[in-house]
This record gives C-alpha cells, structure tokens and sequence, in this order.
C-alpha cells in the first residue's frame, strides 16, 4: 500500500460505501483467473440468492474456464458456451480461500460457494444489490452490448471520447462520463478523479470544453485508472475488499475524491457538492 501524503492525514473517511469500479473489478477478475481453469465439484446457495441471480444458477460439475471483465461486469467462461455473468452492485465480492470464508461477512453473507480441487471460490455480497445471470453465449453478447466501450478498451480513443461528449452538448461533464452506455467502467469515484486531473471543474457542460481539455481526460483516465490498479483498487472505509478480504491502496492515488486538500497544488481545501445525487469534489483553483 501507497503511504499517504502529509496533507492526505487529513482524508476524510466516508461512511458510506465505495462501489467496487473498473479498477477493483479488474483486481478482482485478476485474482480469480490465477485460480483457473477449474472444474466444479459441489456449488451452494444461499436461501435468498434469488434477490441477486435473475436467472437459476446451477454450476454443479461444469467447468468454469476463464473470467472476463467489460466495465463493472464480470463474466465467467463456463464449458458448453455458457457463461455466468456478475455485477457486483454496492457491496458484492469474490473471495478465494482453501475453506469457505469464515470471517463475520462471510459467513452471513455467503450467496453462491463454489467446492473444486483446491478449495473454495464464493461470492459474497451484504446488502445484495449485485447481479447475476447463467447465459447462453448469445444471450451474454446482448447483455455486453448495452455496455459502451470499455475505458480500457483500444475503441475507448480520443475520437470516442470527443464524439460522444459532442453528442449530449448540455450535459455537465461529469454526470456524463457516469453513463454506462457510453463509457463502461467509471464509476463516481473515478469520474471526479479524472475531471481533476484534466484541470476541469465538474460542473462544466460539454459544448464549452476544448478539444485539449478532452485529450487531457482521456489521458487522466489512464492516470487513474493505473493508479487505482496497480495498488489493487480503492477501498474506504466499510467498503470493497478483493479476493483475500484486504483492502486495495488506491486512496493514495486520490487528488479530490474525498480530500480536505487538493492533492494536485497541495494547498486548496478541496469543495464538495452535489451533481446528480453524488457527492462532487473538485479544486476551485486547479480545475476551470
Ligand atoms: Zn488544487
């Protein structure tokens, strides 16, 4: 983990949950496919798994080949050109272990646990909002379909990203980057993250940015994104852990989202407001 920053003491800890974003998705699909391939041998479910699978879910003796990710949305490879499809919602997560996840919130929370050969893969999840799905592969191609493209993905270009911010001129910027059918992948924590490091203020509409300002957030995309991957995702407080129940060290990658102090000039209390029900944090003297 990352150590903070001096002026980073001062980070305010939310109360409420993170919802696990393409970074903590990604170290999540990461850490599973160490795991694979592997062939079921028992698969339980929780009394009350039908609040989150929307289709029956029945592993018993498949093969579960590789794990996918397209935004927030994991799909697992299944033999016979199944997959199993999982949108981990507000607190859902995939722990692995050599025995079913003991702690507190394993034990109560455990919705699908998957016996192989060399232990356990569960999927857990407190206040169900995930989702999960057995599809057959065409219908899987139709659930990916209504996703846009992948923030990691080569479509994801400047091109797109300037065409589709062109598209919807009087949306503020940063609702807009929330929208999955456009970009899949970015999640509140993430767009805030991104408008700071491009310089700008989340309030803005689209028709007034610049095309500079839109190459500076497409390549504060890739900032963040790297950032938030590579120290296994962001966790605050109550909120994602990956597959070990630890939490990632992404919070010392952050600039505004959730700072007193912008990171970026180390010396303006960051402002919060709120833009479409979210909390916003932004610089009012980096960003413009
Ligand atoms: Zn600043």
């Amino acid at each position: 983990m990352r150590t903070l920053t001096k002026t980073q003491e001062t980070l305010i800890i939310s109360r409420s949950y993170a919802i696990p974003e393409l970074p903590e998705v990604e170290t999540i699909k990461n850490q599973i496919n160490e795991i694979l391939p592997l062939k079921v041998i028992s698969c339980t479910q929780s009394s009350v798994i039908s609040s989150i699978a929307h289709t029956p879910i029945d592993l018993s003796n498949r093969k579960i080949i590789k794990v996918h990710r397209k935004g927030k949305l994991l799909y697992f490879e299944l033999d016979k050109n199944e997959f199993l499809l999982s949108h981990l919602g507000m607190t859902g997560g995939w722990r692995i272990g050599k025995e079913r996840p003991s702690d507190k919130i394993g034990l109560k929370h455990n919705h699908l646990c998957i016996k192989h050969s060399k232990g356990y893969l569960s999927y857990i999840d407190p206040r169900r909002f995930g989702h999960m799905y057995q599809l057959s592969e065409s219908e899987t191609q139709d659930k990916l379909a209504e996703l846009g493209h992948d923030l990691r993905s080569k479509e994801f270009s400047i091109e797109y990203l300037t065409e589709t911010i062109k598209k919807y001129p009087n949306r503020q910027i940063k609702v807009h980057l929330l929208d999955q059918s456009l970009y899949a992948g970015t999640g509140n924590y993430i767009v805030n993250e991104i408008c700071a490091r491009a310089f700008v203020r989340p309030t803005r509409r689209n028709k007034s940015l610049t095309l500079t300002e839109i190459k500076k957030m497409h390549s504060a995309c890739k900032v963040v994104l790297d950032g938030a991957t590579q120290t296994g995702g962001t966790t605050f407080q109550g909120g994602y852990a990956d597959t070990t129940g630890s939490a990632g060290g992404g919070v010392g990658h952050l600039v505004v989202f959730y700072q007193k102090i912008c990171q970026l000039c180390g010396e303006t209390p960051v402002k919060k407001i709120f833009l479409a029900q979210r909390g916003t944090y932004y610089c009012p003297k980096c960003q413009k």
